[in-house]
This record gives C-alpha cells, sequence and structure tokens, in this order.
C-alpha cells in the first residue's frame, strides 16, 4: 500500500511544482478511487481563479464530485502535499472521503493534527483514515524553497533593488512594484514558515 501512497505523492508534487512557475503556494493534491486509480489532480490556485477556496484539495474534490455526479466521493483517496487546512479537511470530511494522505505537516495551518486536530477528537460521525508524512523532506522542502525566495525578493523589493521577472520580461531587470507577487501579504495559504 505504501508504493501506492508514495507513487500517489509523486503525482501531487509534480502538481505543487506547477504552482512555483505561476506564482502560487506549491501544494497539490490527488484523489483517487479505492482501486488507487486517479480521479483528479490539481495545485492551489487562489491567485489564477480569484478564489479564496481554490486550494488544491477543493479543486479535486470538486473535480471529482462533478466526474462521479455526486458531492460523496465515499472510498476515495486524497493525498496531498502539505497537511490541509480547516476549510480543506472540512471539504473533505463534507464528501466522506476514506483516507488522507498527507507529505509535510504545517504547524501554522495543518487541521489533521499539527495546529488542529479535528481527526482525533473523536466528536466526528465521520472518520478518515489519516497517513501523514508521505515523502514529509521533499514536500516541505519544495513550500520552503518557495517562501525563501519569495522572502529575498520581498527584502530586496522593500530596498528598492531591481529583480529579474519572468515571462514577457524574462531576463530583463525591471524595479519590482507593489502587489507584485512577491510582496502580496494576503499569500498565506498553506503557509510554512
Ligand atoms: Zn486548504
Amino acid at each position: 500500500m505504501n508504493d501506492l501512497f508514495y507513487r500517489l505523492m509523486k503525482t501531487a508534487l509534480q502538481e505543487a511544482e506547477k504552482g512555483v512557475a505561476e506564482g502560487e503556494v506549491p501544494v497539490g493534491a490527488v484523489l483517487a478511487g479505492p482501486e488507487g486509480r486517479i480521479i483528479a489532480k490539481a495545485h492551489n490556485q487562489p491567485i489564477a481563479l480569484n478564489d479564496p477556496t481554490a486550494h488544491a484539495e477543493i479543486l479535486v474534490l470538486r473535480e471529482a464530485g462533478t466526474l462521479r455526479k455526486n458531492y460523496r466521493i465515499t472510498g476515495a483517496t486524497l493525498v496531498v502535499t502539505i497537511e490541509p487546512c480547516l476549510m480543506c479537511l472540512g471539504a473533505a470530511l463534507n464528501a466522506r472521503i476514506s483516507r488522507l494522505v498527507f507529505g509535510a505537516h504545517d504547524p501554522r495551518c495543518g487541521a489533521a493534527r499539527s495546529f488542529y486536530d479535528l481527526l482525533g477528537e473523536g466528536r466526528l460521525n465521520h472518520t478518515i483514515e489519516l497517513i501523514p508524512g508521505i515523502m514529509e523532506k521533499e514536500c516541505g522542502k519544495l513550500i520552503q524553497d518557495f517562501f525563501r525566495v519569495r522572502r529575498a525578493k520581498d527584502t530586496r523589493s522593500r530596498r528598492g533593488t531591481e529583480v529579474v521577472v519572468t515571462g514577457s520580461t524574462r531576463n530583463r531587470l525591471v524595479p519590482l512594484k507593489a502587489g507584485h507577487v512577491g510582496s502580496n501579504p494576503t499569500l498565506s495559504a498553506n503557509k510554512i514558515p
């Protein structure tokens, strides 16, 4: 079974990596059926979609619900690179998934055991099997590197220096303007220090 979790987590990590280039907090998720087949995969996209609920977990649950024509996705396994926040774990509970596999713990927002322990309280009428720490190092490193680069950009921005940006201005030095993704204080989804 562990082989399956690693395989699914590798796909979730590939999803998360897409977020780096897009300036999204790099979190990836995969939803698999009881037999291990992938139903949906996604990465965090609150910026691109202008949607505070567009965490990777919510996006895969929505897609799976649409595909199954059912808001309950019983028997499914949710695999996500970072421990889910309250919103996402709440959605997973409402969807009645069977199992949650996550990579890195999130001491700031994690609702599955690190900051809150929703699943361990024993007060809910649905339980989700929890498998934490699959490829924890790799998952944690991706997001830590992302915030390290962003903090460095923020520092340069505050000092009024110039930075290299990608896209149409790729490889040109341009001033970093206020409101650039690197200085956006609202990007705290699944934030890891
Ligand atoms: Zn979330």
